[in-house]
């Protein structure tokens, strides 16, 4: 959707935003679930609340739309909802996708478990090794699936190759990028077909809602827009509003947690008990140089071993004071699991293994707390 405003911060806060009501700055809740129907002319264009085009609804399309930088976008009422419906419109009984290995653990469950219900089976591929990606292709393979960024151990895979290899063999690309928020990575300048967010995560920033984003180029956002209205999926016009509330902030906030999340890294790895620390933004990543090139900032996220595996890792989250000891990320609280009890609980511990996950890896998100005392209460906790 095109906006008069050129940079993201301005973009962020006027975007979308419709002529003022009643001169309210903020635009209010419309809790209404129908509107009057004189203006429609199909089942989709009528106003009513599941078919998530209220007026908080509408506003939330267009800024989003501005921000990916895509003619449109949707709001959904998940991460999951917004996953699960793309998946469903781009694929039909009888069709092949590839994705990831290294999925989120709803995303993994999604495909291993449910859509093979629906007649759409899968074949996870390695995104560091593009030249087994053509072995895995059938006829009747349609789209391929990734993360910007994957969870826990931060890799970043290698994009551009994926969109080479998906228009050679006319696949459709959809990319799971909460991690990496549109502050630091607009996959759709990149040729991405579908950007899906978890809205939960950074987009809202604040822990009190769930809420997921769908955008893309306009007849495909539609069609998905569609589906969603089928499926029910609709995001509730209270969540929208603090949704829309907390995205003023996103710019702030992310570049706030991609200097702290590094300076916390940074200490880390200059501990001595500390055997291993994965954050993109670190020299010593693999895919440091990848991500300088693709993304803006690299994000608020970080994993990291301790000297002592398992019983290191449960002492230290006993002793933690600033992190919360609970799943999810991204909010303005920083957080801290163990991934192998939580996101990847539901694997093996031989699948953990596979994809190189230590049973005591510990997944940090980064908050707006002040980096010298998130790193300093860390250490007190590792030292403990
Ligand atoms: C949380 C998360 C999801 C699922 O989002 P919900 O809003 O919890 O449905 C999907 N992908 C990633 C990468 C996530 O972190």
């Amino acid at each position: 959707m095109a906006s008069d405003f050129e940079s993201l911060e301005t973009r962020i806060i006027h975007a979308g935003e419709p002529d003022p009501f009643a001169g309210a700055v903020v635009l209010p809740i419309f809790q209404s679930s129908t509107y009057l129907t004189f203006k429609a002319d199909s089942y989709h264009d009528q106003g009513y609340i599941r078919l998530n085009n209220t007026p908080n609804h509408e506003a939330l399309h267009a800024k989003i739309a501005s921000l990916e930088g895509t003619e449109d976008a949707l709001v959904a009422g998940s991460g999951m909802a917004a996953i699960s419906t793309a998946l469903l419109t781009v694929l039909k009984s009888g069709d092949h996708f590839l994705a990831i290995n290294c999925l989120y653990g709803g995303t993994h469950a999604l495909v291993t478990k449910d859509l093979p219900d629906f007649g759409i089976e899968s074949t996870f591929f390695d995104a560091g090794r593009p030249e087994t990606w053509e072995g895995l292709l059938r006829k009747n393979t349609r789209a391929i699936y990734v993360e910007s960024l994957t969870n826990p151990l931060l890799q970043v895979p290698d994009l551009p190759a994926v969109i080479e290899f998906a228009q050679k063999h006319d696949l459709v690309t959809l990319i799971d990028s909460t991690f990496t928020s549109p502050v630091n990575f607009r996959p759709a300048e990149l040729g991405f077909d579908l950007v899906l967010h978890s809205a939960t995560k950074y987009y809202n920033g604040h822990d009190d809602i769930v809420a997921g984003v769908v955008a893309g180029k306009k007849a495909l956002v539609e069609r998905v827009k569609h589906r969603l209205n089928h499926l029910g999926g609709t995001l509730d016009p209270h969540a929208c509003f603090l949704l829309h509330r907390g995205m003023k902030t996103m710019a702030v906030r992310v570049r706030a947690q991609n200097e702290s999340s590094l300076t916390v890294a940074k200490g880390l790895e200059a501990h001595p008990k500390v055997t291993r620390v994965h954050h993109p933004g670190l020299e010593s990543h693999p895919q440091h140089a990848r991500a300088r090139e693709l993304f803006s900032g690299t994000g608020g996220m970080l994993s990291f071993e301790l000297e002592g595996g398992v019983a290191a890792a449960d002492k230290m989250l006993s002793r933690v004071r600033i992190p919360y000891v609970a799943p999810s990320l991204g909010g303005v609280e920083s957080l801290i699991t163990r991934p192998a009890l939580t996101a990847h609980k539901s694997l093996t511990p031989e699948e953990r293994k596979a994809f190189g996950i230590a049973e005591g890896l510990i997944r940090l998100s980064v908050g707006l707390e002040h980096p010298d005392e998130i790193l300093a209460d860390l250490v007190r906790a590792i030292e403990g």
